[in-house]
């Protein structure tokens, strides 16, 4: 199991090189480590010139925070343009989701978005796509066959959907394939929410599959590679671990005053805020439950408590999109709570900069874009101790982190940082040095090295066949 280099994370040394580098600074030092990387491995491991990147059931192009989309989408956004200005085109397959779209879209340069006619444009849920995937797997093969031969050099599939059509596009290509899990189904059916609607044996038997085809595995954090270990038989030689990011240039600081001013909330309000996609599986409920505790035990709490909710419903959220309006009434906060429909990057900032404290209390997270978001903004994050929010949220330094997700555990935790104005400050200074550990460049300089190792381990291998032949 490697860690890749550069790839950011809560270690002394990391917090160290990237505390207070700028995004935009660590681009130049992925631009020259690319540079580096090419020189260095003109004899031995090369860069891709071309990467075929697939997001079948989701287009970068979409809203993040409803629906399908969320943190992968922003995570393909983010390094594809990273990967493109350390010079390695990206070319993102998807499927079309409606007939207005445009065949190619340019989405930032040396990055396009091809959209894949396959099925019906509208009105398929993520769970039919299977019976699709072989319209989507014909609609990559016949752009690549419309390339000179040996266009793409990788493959890197992200969630099981695309790595089922990597598989047989890496095959057929003669190049490596990269995946990315973002989501599993044995930890997710694991950990799942009380009456949560569990993931069905099908994608189990997929993603093994997708594990067994890839030539390198790309895991969020090491809790990550050791469940792709266990649970699926991955090779750890084949496993790197690489942090997701946070644009640092967009989410920083900011004055607190102007943000609440900008959403309309009161000076002296106490702000707590949910932000992601409405399902079971992100627990907006215990937030909501949480709250309802904090006014049982502070009355004085009523007049100024807000719960901000931004998002739109996603995944079994869909089946009961009243849900958090309803159990808010039940419990009398509801005029308490804001719901927000599903938020452009720029608004959002003032929302996590307007926040005291931002809450992420999931049942099962691989990484958790959104605990790094809001700590990048210098807000303290109240998380559940699961999976990937261990290592997005340093507990005690950036936030707090809280065992289980009882809702009176939740509001004694988020109390401790609202009442003790102390901590909230220190946490707060800790949120911005753990954030800056988390760039998009350092999480690209993870993606190149893994690209790098897999051809070389191609080459090792074209090598050792003409050798033998
Ligand atoms: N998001 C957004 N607008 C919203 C809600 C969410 O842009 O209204 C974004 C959020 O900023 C984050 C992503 O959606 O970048 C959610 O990522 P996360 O890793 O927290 O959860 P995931 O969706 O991957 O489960």
């Amino acid at each position: 199991m490697l860690t890749a280099p550069g790839s950011g994370g809560p270690t002394a040394r990391n917090r160290e090189h990237f505390t207070g580098v700028s995004d935009s600074d660590n681009l130049e030092a992925v631009k020259r480590m690319a540079t580096l990387t090419s020189m260095a491995s003109a004899r031995r491991a090369p860069l891709p010139r071309r990467v075929a990147v697939l997001s079948i059931h989701t287009s970068p192009l979409d809203q993040p925070g409803t629906g399908d989309a969320g943190g992968m989408n922003v995570y393909i956004v983010e390094t594809a343009k990273r990967l493109a200005q350390s010079g390695v085109e990206v070319e993102v397959f998807t499927r079309s989701t409606s007939s207005a779209l445009p065949s190619v879209v340019e989405m930032a340069p040396g990055v396009t978005i091809r959209h894949v006619t396959a099925g019906p444009f509208e009105g398929l849920l993520k769970q039919d796509l299977p019976g699709q995937l072989c319209a989507v797997t014909a609609g990559v093969m016949r752009a690549e066959a419309a390339r000179p031969e040996g266009w793409f050099d990788l493959i890197h599939s992200h969630y099981w959907l695309s790595g089922q059509v990597g598989w047989l596009a890496k095959e057929r290509w003669n190049v490596p394939l990269i995946h990315s899990m973002h989501t599993m189904a044995k930890v997710k059916n694991r950990d799942l929410a009380v009456g949560d609607r569990p993931e069905p044996e099908m994608r189990v038997i997929g993603e093994e599959q997708v594990v067994a085809a890839a030539d390198r595995l790309i895991a969020n954090t090491s809790d990550e590679a050791d469940e792709l270990v266990r649970l699926y038989g991955a090779s750890p030689q084949s496993v790197d671990v690489v942090h997701p990011g946070v644009d640092l240039d967009l989410f920083t600081p900011g004055s607190r005053q102007a943000a609440r001013r900008f959403h309309g909330v009161r000076d002296d309000a106490v702000v707590l805020l949910f932000v992601g996609r409405i399902q079971p599986l992100k627990a907006p409920d215990v937030l909501i439950r949480a709250a309802a505790e904090m006014v049982a035990r502070d009355p004085s709490l009523r007049d100024r408590l807000v719960v901000a909710i931004c998002g739109g419903p996603s995944g079994s959220g869909l089946e009961q999109p009243t849900s958090l309006i309803d159990l808010a009434r039940t419990l009398g906060i509801l005029d308490l709570v804001r719901f927000e429909p599903p938020t452009d990057r720029a608004a959002l900032v003032e929302w996590y900069r307007a926040a005291d404290v931002a809450v992420v209390p999931s049942h099962s997270e691989s990484f958790g874009l959104v605990a790094v978001e809001a700590q990048a903004c210098g807000t303290p994050v109240v998380a559940a101790a699961v999976g990937g929010l261990r290592t997005a949220v340093a507990d005690t330094v950036s936030g707090l982190l809280v065992n289980g997700h009882d809702p009176h555990d939740f509001a004694s935790a988020i109390a401790r940082v609202i009442d003790q104005p102390g901590l909230r400050q220190d946490l707060s200074q800790g949120a911005r040095m753990h954030a800056a550990s988390f760039g998009w460049a350092a999480t690209t300089a993870g993606l190149l090295s893994s690209y790098s190792a897999a051809l070389g381990n191609a080459r090792q291998l074209g090598q050792l066949a003409v050798a033998s032949s």
